[in-house]
């Protein structure tokens, strides 16, 4: 804990503001307040994007951020050699045209994802590396029945997805049909083929970092939908592609770049380490009350992910069907581990650091190295069920269990890097899993509505609130363009 927030959380209990103890001493201070027209919780791509409108519209805003950094989700972690490497949201692709928007005005360049060599399939044991400019595309070459059985299932997913809307999935003519059973079961009756079956399960835990039997068919098919913009449908391939995909772009410096600029326009607005306790209303304003600091705001925007907004106490109660959907949007589990080494070696093998595995902590792998590559750096998903499983393992035994799939994939040289970086995501308080929160059946077509409904003057923000690229940092940015509007509209 930082000196900073020991003393707020001090003041804060001074104060009476919240219920917290002090853990130490400190000097107890009075705790900071302000009288502002929106208070903003969360200083993610979509908290600082509200208030960048907000601000431009001339109203008066509070960011309130229980990190002692900005960006939630989206995290630049330094390394031993003087780079960078992110452990959240990195890429993105086309019409994914806000983020993109957001970083061109605040001078965050991009670069292609390297993606030069073939690809690599591991499945049953073996090694087989692929090129992706054939008539698949990055789809692992299995066998030809397999390949036939997953182009269909491909199709009948994409056909679905247009007959969502995205701004209310639980509309769709077969939205009950589609929601009351899971992507598990409707895979098990469509992806008959083995390996169609095999190719499907790590496109869902590649995209959702989540196991198709956790899944809502429903959800799916609205990602789906969502994958796009409003002249161009989503498609499962731009989901899982990198070139034409949403992989295709990374930031240069990193994509925390974005928020750290974006939060250096709002100056002293951004408040970090104020993790917000409670929101109450009093009389015909709102009283919220972070760690070290009570913001008074005509309207509030709460612009974390849903199960965290569920951990905030309101008063009076949110309406049962708002506490409800939150009670039901978990999120998903997933890690990040970074290995670093000397040189990417694996180009010089004509590799392009994309795997697709059937076994492993690891089953899905990018070449993260820096647009110069003056160093190598290979990335890979842990995601859902192997996620879960190392959540109480030791940096040590998480460290061991990636290189041990690394080596086998890559050969014996990535046994030794130079430095591994290991985000998990499950443990981290403000949280608690990724990279988005997840429906199971029923809870679209029965919570769906209360997703972004305001109560009273609290509107409600996010990726997860969002029409297109939901899960995102595009729909993180275009959920803050949203809110705002919203807010503008109502003060
Ligand atoms: C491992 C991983 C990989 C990903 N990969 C990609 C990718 O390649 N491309 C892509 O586009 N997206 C990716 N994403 C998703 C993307 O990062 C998110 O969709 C996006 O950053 C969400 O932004 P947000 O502002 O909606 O939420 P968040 O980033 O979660 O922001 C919410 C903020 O609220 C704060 N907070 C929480 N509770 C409180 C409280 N009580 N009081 C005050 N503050 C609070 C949090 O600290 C956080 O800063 C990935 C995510 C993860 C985890």
């Amino acid at each position: 804990m930082s000196r900073r927030s020991l003393l707020g959380r001090t003041a804060a209990v001074a104060a009476g503001a919240t219920a917290l103890t002090a853990t130490a001493a400190g000097t107890a201070a009075a705790a900071t307040t302000r009288d502002v027209d929106v208070a903003i919780v969360g200083g993610g791509l979509a908290g600082l994007t509200a208030a960048r409108d907000l601000v431009a519209a001339g109203r008066t805003v509070a960011v309130l951020e229980a990190r002692d950094r900005v960006g939630g989700r989206v995290v630049n972690l330094p390394l031993a050699n003087g780079g960078v490497t992110e452990g959240g949201g990195e890429f993105i692709g086309p019409t994914q045209d806000r983020i993109k928007a957001l970083a061109d005005s605040l001078g965050v360049a991009t670069f292609a994802t390297y993606n030069t060599g073939k690809n690599l399939l591991y499945k049953d044991g073996k090694k087989t590396p692929y090129a992706t400019d054939g008539l698949l595309g990055s789809v692992p070459p299995v066998d030809v029945a397999g390949l036939a059985n997953a182009a269909i299932v491909q199709a009948s997913l994409d056909d679905m997805a247009k007959q969502v809307p995205v701004d209310a999935p639980w509309t769709a003519a077969k939205a009950a049909e589609w929601d009351k059973q899971t992507f598990e079961s409707w895979l098990n009756a469509n992806a008959v083929v083995p390996s169609a079956k095999f190719l499907l399960d790590v496109a869902c835990t590649s995209i959702f970092s989540a196991e198709p039997r956790e899944l809502s068919l429903l959800f799916v098919l609205f990602y789906i939908a969502a994958a796009g913009n409003a002249s161009t449908p989503g498609t499962l391939e731009r989901l899982t592609e990198t070139a034409n995909g949403a992989q295709e772009l990374r930031f240069v410096g990193g994509s925390q770049l974005v928020p750290i600029r974006l939060a250096a326009t709002l100056g002293d607005r951004v408040v970090q380490n104020a993790p917000v306790r409670t929101i109450a209303r009093s009389g015909a304003k709102y009283v919220v009350t972070a760690d070290g600091i009570t913001v008074t705001a005509k309207r509030v925007v709460v612009a974390v992910p849903p199960p965290l907004a569920a951990r905030i106490q309101y008063d009076p109660l949110l309406p049962a069907a708002r506490d409800q959907l939150t009670q039901r949007l978990p999120m998903a589990s997933v890690g990040k581990a970074i290995a670093i080494y000397d040189t990417p070696f694996w180009r010089a093998d004509g590799l392009n650091g994309q795997v697709v595995s059937d076994t492993g902590v690891i089953s899905s792998t990018f070449d993260n190295s820096p647009p110069d590559a003056s160093y190598g750096a290979l990335m890979g998903f842990i995601e859902a069920d192997e996620a879960r499983k190392l959540d109480a393992a030791s940096e040590a035994e998480v460290r061991a269990a990636v290189l041990k799939d690394y080596v086998t994939y890559f050969g014996e040289k990535a046994a030794s890097p130079s430095s591994f970086v290991l985000q998990r995501w499950n443990n981290e308080a403000y949280t608690r899993g990724g990279p988005v929160s997840i429906a199971a059946p029923g809870v679209l077509t029965q919570y769906g509505p209360a997703l972004r409904a305001p109560v009273g003057g609290i509107h409600w923000a996010g990726t997860e609130t969002s029409l297109y690229w939901m899960g995102f940092m595009d729909g993180a940015v275009r959920s803050g363009e949203r809110v705002a509007k919203e807010v503008l509209a109502a003060l």
